[in-house]
This record gives C-alpha cells, sequence and structure tokens, in this order.
C-alpha cells in the first residue's frame, strides 16, 4: 500500500475529485487505483478566503512496486507503514494471577480491555457508579448545586474525559501507532467513523457515555470484570512487594499486578500512597480561569469568508503568550460550541473546565486561560501542590457565595482592574450559576498579573478576544495531575514492585488520548511480566 500525504483540495470538492487528484499525482489513470482509504483530513486555514482540506491517503494498486519507482522523487509519496495493532502475548489457559486496574477513566479503560483481550481476565475497581447514574449525580450538581464527592465530573465509569468535549488529539510521540489502537476502539464501540482521520478529532459528551457503556461490556465479554463503588483506600505492601490492595468497603483483594489509574483528582489516593512510602513528586502544573466568547466571533476570526461552512464546523484557537514576569500563559481544553462545566469532586470548592455536544452548536467558545506554575510556588512535599489547589477552589467557591455559582468576571473590568456588578451579552453557560465579583483575589498575584498581560495579546491574534462584556469564572486549577508517581522502564513504582502508575494521575498523560495510550502500555507491560514468571516458574 502506498501512501500519499499533501493532497489539497477545495473546501466543496467532488467525491471523485480525491481518486482523480491521487491518480493525477501518481501519474496513472484514475480506474487504476484499486481502493484507496483517507488516513488524514487536514485543514489549511491560512487564507481565509481559500480554506483546502488537505489528505493524507493509503493507496492500493495493482502494480505499487512500479508506481513507487517511477515518483521515486516525489516526496509526498512512500510506503504506508504498518499501524496494525499486535497483542505482545496471550494469557495461557491456567493463568497464575488476576491483574487489578484501579480506576476506569481513559487510562483503565484501555489497560483492562488490551489485558481482556489478551486473555488476562483483569478486576477493574472504580470508586463512582455505572456512566448513567453518574450522569444524574453530575447533573445534580449542575442543576441543583448538591454535589455527590464520589460521583462526579472527575469521579465515576468513564473517568474525567466523559463529560467533555472528547477532543481526541495528543501532542505526544506515538511511534507505535497505539493512538490508531484506541481510535480503532472508540469507532467499535460507537464513535463517528470520522475520528480514524480527521485531523482534530472530537465525540462530543453524549456518543462518549453510549461508548463507555458498549467497551464495558466488551471487557466482561472477554472474562474481565468491572466493580463499580469500589474505593481503594489502602494497600497491602510486603517488603517493597505489592501484594493486593485494601477497599474502603472493607475487603481485600490479593494481586501482584496493580495498574494505579485514578486520575489528577484522587487527592485522598494520593495521600494514602504518600503514607504508605510509594515515591511521589511535586510536579508543575497551571492555573487560571475559563473564558467564554461567542462562537460566532471565533468562527469569523477564524474562517473568514468561510464561517459557518458545514465541513468546518465551529472554529477553535490555540494561543500561547510569554509575559514579562516570566510566566507562560496558554489557552487550555479549547472547547468550540460548549459549555463551561462545574468540575469539583470536593464540597465547597469550586473548579472550572468545559465540554461540549458532537455538534458543538452552543453559542459560546470557552477556553481555559492557564499560567503556568511550579514546585518552586507551592514548596512543601510532594502533596503541596493538592494543598495549593484546594486553597484556591476554597476561595472560588467563598467568591462565587457559597453555593457552588463560580465566580465570574467581564473582561474589560479584569483588565481595568473594577468588580463586575452584572453581565453583557455574553451569557455565561456555567450552571448552577455565576455571580460577577473581582477575580483579582481569586488566584495568586503573580498568575493574575500574567493573564491581565495576555488577553491583550490574545486579542491581536483573534480580534475581539478583549471584548469587554467576555466572562472569565473562576478556578481552573485541575489542568494536570499536581503529583508525578515515579516509575521505572518496566513501568512499575521505582520503590513498589507490582504497582503500576499510569494514566494522567501519575503524571503519564494529559488528555483522554494520551491516557488511552499509557494504558495500553502498562498492559502490555503486565502480561509481559505474568508471561515471563509463568515460563520461569
Ligand atoms: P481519569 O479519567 O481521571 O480516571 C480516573 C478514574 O479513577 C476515575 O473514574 C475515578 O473515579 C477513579 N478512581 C480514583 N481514585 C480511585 C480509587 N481510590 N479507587 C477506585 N477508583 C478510583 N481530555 C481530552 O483529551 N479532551 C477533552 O476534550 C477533554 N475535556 C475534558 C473536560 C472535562 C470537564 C474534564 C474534567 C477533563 C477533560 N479532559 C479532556 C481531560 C481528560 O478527561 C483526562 O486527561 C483523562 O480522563 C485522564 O484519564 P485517566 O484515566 O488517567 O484518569
Amino acid at each position: 500500500m502506498l501512501r500519499l500525504t499533501e493532497i489539497r483540495l477545495s473546501l466543496d470538492h467532488a467525491e471523485a475529485a480525491l481518486q482523480q487528484a491521487i491518480a493525477t499525482r501518481l501519474g496513472i489513470a484514475a480506474d487504476a487505483v484499486v481502493d484507496f482509504t483517507i488516513f488524514r483530513r487536514g485543514i489549511d486555514a491560512r487564507k481565509h478566503a481559500r480554506i483546502l482540506f488537505v489528505y493524507t491517503v493509503d493507496v492500493v494498486l495493482h502494480d505499487e512496486a512500479a508506481v513507487l519507482a517511477r515518483v521515486a522523487d516525489d516526496p509526498h509519496v512512500g510506503l504506508a507503514p504498518d499501524t496494525t495493532y499486535r497483542f505482545v502475548t496471550h494469557a495461557t489457559a491456567d493463568l497464575p494471577t488476576r491483574p487489578v486496574v484501579i480506576g476506569m477513566g481513559p487510562c483503565g479503560l484501555f489497560a483492562g480491555l488490551i489485558l481482556a483481550q489478551m486473555g488476562f481476565c483483569p478486576i477493574i475497581l472504580e470508586r463512582g457508579k455505572p456512566v448513567r447514574e453518574r450522569t444524574r449525580d453530575t447533573f445534580g450538581l449542575w442543576r441543583q448545586g448538591v454535589l455527590d464527592p464520589e460521583s462526579n465530573v472527575q469521579f465515576g465509569e468513564g473517568g474525567a474525559g466523559t463529560f467533555s468535549d472528547g477532543k481526541l488529539h495528543s501532542q505526544i510521540k506515538d511511534p507505535k501507532h497505539y493512538g490508531r489502537k484506541v481510535l480503532t476502539e472508540f469507532v467499535k464501540a460507537g464513535a463517528p467513523p470520522e475520528i480514524l482521520y480527521v485531523s482534530k478529532p472530537h465525540i462530543g459528551t453524549f456518543r462518549l457515555v453510549s461508548m463507555i457503556e458498549k467497551m464495558r461490556a466488551t471487557i466482561e465479554s472477554l472474562g474481565g470484570e468491572i466493580r463499580f463503588g469500589h474505593k481503594v483506600d489502602d494497600l497491602l505492601i510486603e517488603n517493597g512487594q505489592l501484594r493486593g490492595v485494601h477497599l474502603a468497603n472493607g475487603d481485600h483483594l490479593r494481586s501482584d499486578h496493580v495498574v494505579l489509574a485514578v486520575g489528577h483528582s484522587a487527592r485522598d489516593t494520593f495521600q494514602m500512597l504518600h503514607t504508605r512510602g510509594v515515591h511521589l513528586e511535586a510536579k508543575p502544573f497551571s492555573v487560571g480561569f475559563r473564558i467564554e466568547h461567542p462562537q460566532s466571533l471565533i468562527d469569523a476570526c477564524r474562517l473568514g469568508p468561510n464561517a459557518g461552512h458545514p465541513a468546518l464546523g465551529a472554529a477553535d484557537y490555540k494561543l500561547a503568550y510569554h509575559a514579562s514576569n516570566g510566566r507562560s500563559v496558554y489557552s487550555f481544553c479549547m472547547c468550540p460550541g460548549g459549555t463551561v462545566v462545574a468540575a469539583t469532586s470536593e464540597p465547597e470548592r469550586v473548579v472550572t473546565n468545559g465540554m461540549s455536544q458532537y455538534s458543538r452548536n452552543e453559542r459560546n467558545a470557552n477556553s481555559g486561560i492557564v499560567v503556568g506554575i511550579s514546585p518552586a510556588d507551592y514548596p512543601g512535599d510532594a502533596l503541596a501542590g493538592i494543598a495549593f489547589q484546594r486553597q484556591w477552589e476554597s476561595r472560588a467557591y467563598e467568591l462565587g457565595g457559597r453555593n457552588y455559582h463560580a465566580p465570574a468576571q467581564l473582561v474589560g473590568d479584569f483588565l481595568a482592574g473594577v468588580a463586575s456588578t452584572g453581565l453583557g451579552t455574553v451569557i455565561p453557560s456555567y450552571t448552577p450559576g455565576v455571580r460577577p465579583c473581582d477575580l483579582s483575589s481569586a488566584l495568586p498575584d503573580y498568575a493574575i498579573e500574567a493573564i491581565r498581560e495576555a488577553i491583550p495579546a490574545f486579542a491581536r491574534q483573534i480580534h475581539g478576544f478583549a471584548q469587554h462584556d467576555a466572562v472569565l469564572t473562576g478556578v481552573e486549577t485541575r489542568t494536570s495531575s499536581p503529583i508525578r508517581i515515579r516509575r521505572g522502564a518496566d513501568y512499575q513504582s521505582i520503590n513498589t514492585a507490582g504497582l503500576y502508575p499510569a494514566g494522567e494521575g501519575a503524571g503519564y498523560a494529559g488528555g483522554i488520548l494520551s491516557a488511552a495510550i499509557d494504558g495500553i502500555e502498562v498492559a502490555e507491560a503486565i502480561a509481559l511480566n505474568i508471561a515471563q514468571s509463568t515460563r520461569t516458574a
């Protein structure tokens, strides 16, 4: 199979134009193309008046070698790499031990799925509820201001990414093409097939819910087991080797292979690991606010006369700025046509994040505008970053009126340093509601200064970004994990053998795709370890 890159066609091209463009590039007749699949479809929007699709296609021909030799000088034609996923091993019939996976976010879900597909019959322990019940609890906070600390945006089947934009792109290097395996499994579970080739795939919240249920059924059909409402609250460690886990309901479960995929909000679990002496380190993360603009403003700026074109959908943006106080400020988890959501998992705290539906057709665009911080900003032990997050999340709860409303400020007022007393034309999407106020005491001074400087700079790239009545809501503190659970080349904790820290909470992923890929890698490490110990036994 040949791979052709950089095939550029207009937004409104006819379906047959792609096959014709392939043939023209290869110097063959269109009917000599036996078959082709789109591997990637990007968009070149640098010239608003002439936005183009940019295709990468995999092409099947009868005489590939001859054609390849003829176009040897074309850097955009070559052999297509093999992206097929192959299992590293399979369990033997006399399975000596069942691996345990703690957490059923994208990382735990994929660790569990791959282990199940290899025949290792994993047991997944999830503190939260099945996704439908969890959805009801999450709406309890959003609609009635009632938080369930064990069932919310962060905790429950599907993990933190369930109520999200479902963006599935990642900057990580993926030499083994594991991202393809993740996307393929998502499509099998009901994701739109286009996620396999569009350059910035996304799924949206509603579809994620039913996909997660299908993946659960697949794991169970392969001999895996999922136990909801099962919070791990202790580890059974003997001479530096993990032997099992203890559960909050008093039970314990023995296993020598435990994936720890608890996400970045499992603060009680991090405390337990610290107490047990598992090696943890404080790591950098970012804090800031959500910003909301009319989506039409972003569309007009990014897509010009093509704004609203059905092939383009709602436009996104990605912004970065280096402030004069040395802080970097950047847009985080941008959600076109989406909503700002209440994302706390702890009582009497307020945390923002963003989500959208597949259609991305809500009136506002939102993104985090966040400032990078490091352990030097929160000196102390490995858990000091958590104390820092809690301090600002509690402050936001106070500023919001102590009822889970988010503190909010108009961008114009924020830049002028005056408190907001009302809203303008941009109606904030955060529920249960917002309270206009002065956000300057909602984060450390250095963060406020850096964001004040960054917003006008961003407005030079997106005209209107500093619009007076665009809305800031706070606080965005859960951008990534404040800790890293250091692991070795064998994916095991550097001081607790048998414990496999994984995903975002352990500091090895940031986002759905990278967490899922990390889950695959950890599952492979466990499978190989079990296979090796079976051979040597
Ligand atoms: P998590 O998804 O956090 O899963 C951890 C799981 O472990 C949870 O289900 C939790 O209940 C469980 N758990 C915790 N402690 C225990 C315990 N002691 N015992 C048993 N179970 C436990 N990323 C993107 O790539 N694209 C997006 O569009 C996007 N949007 C987002 C929107 C929102 C509102 C949020 C909150 C996050 C978003 N993210 C997005 C980030 C993404 O969700 C995370 O990066 C990803 O979910 C991390 O996966 P994970 O499996 O490592 O951890």
